[in-house]
């Protein structure tokens, strides 16, 4: 066991040491932390939908009905109608024959992939993705191998290399760094050379696309050119969950071997009856996806502005890279001074020496809490002298 005490004293002295905050509220654009009022930048709740009264009402309803607990796993008694209509609703709104659900994006990601590929395997990964994706591979016994960023020609060479490959994944936008996986050189490649691809798009579904259906809606790609799609149901959706999406063989196959769809609890058929809910208003409220779309013009252009180098993401994920942990400690504290919450993000969640404050927007965050956001960067320059 690793001495507990000289760790967490390490991570504090390396101004790594991760702090929670307390909320006393609902989710929104105006949080309760410490009976403070701050506005919250940092959310994944893209949409406004974590605490829409429709949203909260269906589940209100459905927990009435239905009690709160699975009561069991999908495969002993747990698997309610509510989950199988969620699944159906899924794979039509992906486009997708079939869509199996999973109690978070973690246990889709670790579950997926440990299935899919084994110790003989190699899984090929953008150096970016999500830890799930990374610690998927890793539990499979698999050997990873991670390629440059966004980089199709990285991508290209390690899949020459004549290795038996089980799978490429990718992150359809990256979560920290806001960008669009390069999908179609991706998804090309990975036809011409046999191996199937894994897409999670955690942060595109509900996000992208007229519809809100991901990555794959505004790059028009079928389960051929993406047979493994990932989202989830606690980012843009509001609720929690999460789903593969493929044709009915890949789900019929999943729901026989990925351990971490078997051996949990269902998630609660009152938390399907809310994402029922919320796949509805994402599916026909379009101008929610229009109004995040403002947004981060606007604050791309005001905070460019002032002087802050933003990096080239067109997703509500805006990263203001600083550097070094400090830098981004200074500027978030900075903020926090003006009730504004964004949390600095460090190492090992991004790269080494790109520690960042991860600015995301709502649908539902108003002109005047731009307004202000805009007022208090502009007063932590100042203030801080960090862009
Ligand atoms: N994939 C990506 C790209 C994510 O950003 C996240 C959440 N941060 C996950 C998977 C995990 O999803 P969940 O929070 O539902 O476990």
């Amino acid at each position: 066991m690793p001495d507990l005490e000289k760790t967490l004293q390490d991570l504090q002295e390396q101004g790594l040491l991760r702090q929670r905050r307390l909320l006393e509220s609902a989710q929104g654009p105006e949080v309760t932390i410490d009976g403070r009022t701050m506005l919250a930048f940092c959310s994944n709740d893209y949409l406004g939908l974590a605490a829409h009264p429709a949203v909260t009402e269906a589940m209100t309803d459905a927990a009435a009905i239905h009690g709160v607990g699975a009561g069991a796993s999908h495969m002993v008694c747990g698997h309610h109608d509510l989950h199988h209509q969620l699944e159906q609703a899924l794979a039509a709104h992906t486009g997708r024959e079939a869509a199996l659900l999973f109690s978070t994006g973690y246990m889709a990601n670790l579950g997926v992939i440990s299935a899919l590929a084994g110790r003989n395997d190699v899984v090929l990964e953008d150096r970016l993705n999500h830890a799930s994706l990374i610690d998927g591979a890793r539990i499979a016994g698999a050997r990873l191998k991670r390629y440059a960023h966004a980089d199709h020609n990285s991508l290209e060479e390690a899949l020459n290399t004549g290795q038996r490959h089980a799978l490429v994944a990718t992150d359809g936008v990256f979560s920290m760094d806001g960008d669009l996986a390069p999908l179609d050189g991706i998804a090309a490649l990975c036809h011409d050379h046999g191996v199937p691809l894994m897409v999670d798009d955690a942060h595109g579904i509900g996000v992208l696309g007229q519809m809100g259906a991901g990555i794959t809606e505004i790059r028009q790609m079928s389960s051929k050119e993406v047979p493994i799609l990932v989202g989830t149901l606690g980012k843009a959706l509001g609720v929690s969950g999460a789903f593969v999406a493929g044709s009915r063989v890949l789900i019929d196959y999943l729901i026989q071997k990925a351990r971490t769809y078997i051996y949990t609890t269902a998630m609660p058929p009152a938390l399907a009856a809310a994402t029922l809910k919320s796949l509805n208003i994402c599916r026909d409220e379009y101008w929610r996806r229009e109004r995040l779309a403002k947004l981060v013009a606007w604050f791309r252009d005001e905070a460019g502005a002032l002087g802050y180098d933003l990096m080239p993401s067109w997703t509500p994920i805006q990263p203001l890279v600083t550097g070094s942990c400090e830098s981004a400690m200074a500027v978030s504290a900075a903020l926090a001074r003006r009730d504004i919450l964004v949390p600095a993000i460090r190492p090992p969640t991004v790269p080494e020496g790109s520690a960042r404050l991860r600015f995301t927007f709502s649908a539902s965050h108003t002109d005047e809490h731009m307004e202000q956001l805009l007022e208090a960067l502009a007063a932590a320059r100042s203030e801080t002298g960090i862009l």
